[in-house]
């Protein structure tokens, strides 16, 4: 075997695991594996856990670390958008590459094996950043696999020569197509455009939605109806969609009801919500996130995920996943003693699922990618915030840290 773990506690009802990893995939689990690997490819897990690496499904890679540049002083949505896109003309490739060579470290480090980043264009800033994306997705193929979306973030009809840029972008190589139904001149208009660019290179879509503290002027459901009429059923992701959060009660289910038949997966991104939203409420302040526990009591396919890191929008954040899964466990009233179990799979299994990654999991023939935490019990992955002692992309240790504290009592 090129690489095996000893005794690791793949979950807490049931024995300790070998876990046997050959040409890149999971060959062998189970309590005693007799195989061996060379020296020092043997890891001794002694009941820490192992869980399957964990997926970064909606993050933003050529805009992070630009907080100082230009400060978002009121907070709100509008001002992060306006320093933005006043920042943008300004990004070198060599800027982005640095900045978004960052992020991707801390990601691995972080225990993250999975990155849809959503790498935007527009005829102002051009295709740097896209390009750049799209350079870096190949140069770290076995380390962090990277699905680039084409996004445009200011809008399609209303900024002409998007259009154009949106096809375009999906020659050289997107592998999913982006939507922004909120910023645009007309949000039906928008969504009949790219799923017509969705159809013509047959690739999935992911769009922000409704970002909104209210309910006026949603789109999800033009959205939802159209998914199922193109037969687009499991391909189609969102994220925010915080305006579902501020719909009474019998149209949020009708809602959620649809999101499910349409087989949407709903990103819940609340490092940005909880910071952007409810800048308005001066007492009594609203969480303004979409409402999680519905969506998965009502069989929506629900994941988490970061979106950004250190701007205008979210100034703060390290890309460490199990942090962003620690927040949501009071942000969206998740932390009960059922709740708590069912965080962790919106950072694995589910954003698998929204990511259609086909050789996903810990299980004999999937890929091998993996992550060793310093924490004993599946149940405490997250409110751990455990060490990530080991991570493996494809069979490879791709990441190794320890944390020890010494006590002097
Ligand atoms: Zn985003």
């Amino acid at each position: 075997m090129d690489l095996i773990f000893r005794q690791a506690r793949l979950s807490d009802d049931g024995p300790l695991m070998d876990v046997a990893i050959e040409n890149g995939r999971f060959a062998a689990i189970a309590p005693k594996v007799a195989a061996s690997a060379a020296p020092g490819q043997e890891i001794d897990a002694a009941g820490r856990v192992l869980i399957p690496g964990l997926i970064e499904s909606h993050l933003h890679l050529e805009k992070a670390f630009v907080k100082d540049r230009k400060p978002n002083r009121s907070g709100t949505l509008m001002e992060a958008i306006a320093v933005t896109a006043a920042l943008k003309p300004t990004f070198t490739r060599e800027d982005i590459e640095e900045r978004s060579r960052r992020v991707l470290k801390l990601l691995v480090a972080h225990g993250s094996t999975h990155v849809r980043a959503h790498a935007e264009f527009d005829p102002s800033q051009g295709f740097t950043g896209f390009d750049t994306v799209l350079d870096l997705k190949r140069e770290y193929r076995d380390v962090i696999d990277i699905q680039v979306v084409a996004f445009p973030q200011e809008g399609i009809l209303k900024t002409p020569g998007t259009d154009k840029m949106m096809a375009q972008a999906m020659r050289k190589g997107a592998d999913v197509v982006g939507g922004i139904p909120y910023n645009d001149r007309d949000a039906r208009e928008h969504i009949d455009w790219v799923f017509k660019l969705a159809r013509e290179f047959d690739k999935d879509l992911d769009f922000h939605q409704d970002f909104k503290d209210d309910a006026d002027a949603m789109s999800i459901e033009i959205l939802a109806r159209r998914t199922i009429a193109e037969g687009y059923q499991g391909r189609v992701s969102v994220g925010h969609l915080t305006a579902l959060g501020a719909v009474d009660v019998p149209r949020r289910d009708e809602i959620i009801a649809l999101l499910r038949d349409a087989g949407i997966s709903v990103m819940c991104l609340p490092a940005t919500d909880l910071h952007l939203g409810g800048r308005k409420d001066a007492y009594n302040v609203r969480r303004t996130l979409t409402p999680v526990r519905a969506l998965r009591d009502g069989g929506v396919n629900v994941c988490l995920a970061t979106n950004n890191i250190r701007n205008a929008f979210t100034p703060y954040g390290n890309g460490d996943l199990l942090q962003i899964g620690m927040l949501a466990l009071p942000a969206c009233h998740l932390g009960g003693a059922d709740d708590q179990a069912t965080v962790l799979p919106m950072l694995t299994t589910h954003a698998a699922k929204a990511l259609r990654l086909a050789n996903y999991g810990l299980e004999t023939g999937k890929d091998a990618d993996c992550v060793l935490l310093d924490t004993r019990r599946v149940a405490d992955a997250i409110i751990d915030l455990p060490n990530r002692d080991v991570v493996v992309k494809r069979g490879r240790i791709v990441a190794r840290s320890t944390s020890k504290t010494e006590f002097a009592f």
